[in-house]
């Protein structure tokens, strides 16, 4: 065997291994279900461990919902969705055309389609941690190995090229991005990104660019398509910009090549995404969100300041709904802490579940009384806990 077909399958038995592994992990999601558990046995749990927005979706989603029926959407159509969500999609990027969008049945589903169709068995991506643990889980699916960089808090959650260059050898095909970053709000500075996106047109790599959190940022921010590389892959989505997380729905930007092989797999598995609910988010674009926005952001400063009064260590978030902390204490276990927190009736999102950062966890920016409860439980919890 030539070096690259025997990397690939050690990369293969390897992925077995890290498979069995990462099932042990407590992610935000197995607190969720543990919380839903006890909420049904009557308990009344504050969640800060969700990622969805708690507030309802625009009313022209609820108008759009009350004539779909008579409108008549509702029949099998195209795997890359109805043409005019594509056209006005396409209208609010640059340089964008219909064929450059599809739509998914949520951000979730276009970054599966994205590493299962562009990739192969033993190629490997770089996930730069701490992520949304749904990157590594849907290329240990698919029998892709991933390479993880690890940023740290002392350096504000930027990984250096340094550390890129590093992981990158024959089988790297595909860099994941995902700015403002799920769980610690961090917005790459410009330079860095650029340099970032340099360095995958130097090797050739997929660029997928998970901007779900693009209208819960900053200033500072600007999507990857600035860049104009034919291998980037952008995903969005109706679910948090717009609240609309059960809808399922989100979309696709990137050439038309990559388009066509990603529609292939959606066609295969899904026929098409639901119709009605493609026309409820045509409506949905019509609505202004950008109350939604201010929500959040109000939110977050209200969690940075509690966060700071009772001594947690972080890095002020530039965007997204979610703080990532750890705590003055040595060996602070923050599974075991959550664990504690629950049943005190706080739920947070303990960091395992977004790589090697168990002494971290994500609280998410919730409404203010509720936050403010939470909070006081959990310093009091913690106090007891390590005092
Ligand atoms: N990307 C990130 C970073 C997320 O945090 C989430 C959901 N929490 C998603 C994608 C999934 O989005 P969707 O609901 O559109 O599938």
């Amino acid at each position: 065997l030539d070096q690259s077909t025997a990397s690939k399958f050690l990369n293969l038995l390897l992925n077995e291994s890290v498979k069995v592994q990462s099932d042990s992990k407590q992610t935000h999601l197995s607190v969720f279900l543990k919380a839903k558990a006890l909420e049904e046995e009557g308990k009344k749990i504050i969640h800060l461990e969700v990622g969805e927005p708690d507030f309802k979706p625009p009313k022209e989603v609820k108008t759009a919902l009350e004539e779909v029926y008579d409108k008549g959407y509702g029949k099998y159509g195209s795997a890359k969705g109805i043409t005019e969500l594509r056209k006005e999609l396409a209208e609010a990027e640059r340089d964008c055309t219909v064929e450059n969008i599809m739509v998914c049945p949520g951000a979730r589903f276009a970054v599966y389609l994205a590493i299962t169709t562009l990739l192969n068995p033993g190629d490997e991506i770089i996930v730069i941690e701490p992520a949304w643990p749904a990157y590594k889980d849907c290329a240990l699916n698919a029998g892709i190995k991933v390479r993880t960089i690890k940023t740290t808090l002392e350096t504000k959650w930027e990984p250096s090229i340094d550390q890129i260059n590093n992981a990158i050898n024959e089988n790297t095909k595909m860099i994941i991005l995902n700015y403002p970053n799920n769980p610690t709000g961090k917005i790459l500075p410009k330079e860095l990104l650029a340099s970032i996106i340099q360095t995958a047109k130097e090797h050739d790599l997929y660029v997928l660019s998970d901007e779900i959190y693009e209208e819960y940022s900053n200033d500072d921010w600007h999507s990857v398509s600035i860049y104009d590389y034919d291998k980037s892959i952008i995903t969005r989505s109706f679910s948090k910009s717009h609240a609309m997380t059960g809808y399922r729905i989100g979309y696709t930007i990137a050439e038309k090549s990559i388009i066509d092989k990603m529609s292939k797999l959606q066609a295969l598995s899904l026929t098409n995404v639901s119709e009605p609910i493609q026309y409820v988010a045509l409506q949905a674009l019509n609505a202004d969100t950008s109350g939604n926005t201010e929500i959040i952001k109000s939110r977050l400063k209200t969690l940075v300041k509690i966060a700071k009064d009772i001594g947690l260590e972080f890095i002020e978030p530039d965007g997204a709904m979610y703080l990532f902390a750890k705590t003055k204490y040595k060996n602070f276990d923050a599974t075991k802490f959550s664990e504690k927190l629950l049943e005190h009736g706080v739920a947070i999102a303990p960091g395992e579940g977004f790589g090697d950062y168990k002494e971290f966890f994500r609280i998410t920016a919730i409404d203010e009384t509720r936050l403010k409860e939470g909070m006081t439980i959990l310093d009091t919890v913690l106090k007891e806990s390590y005092e």
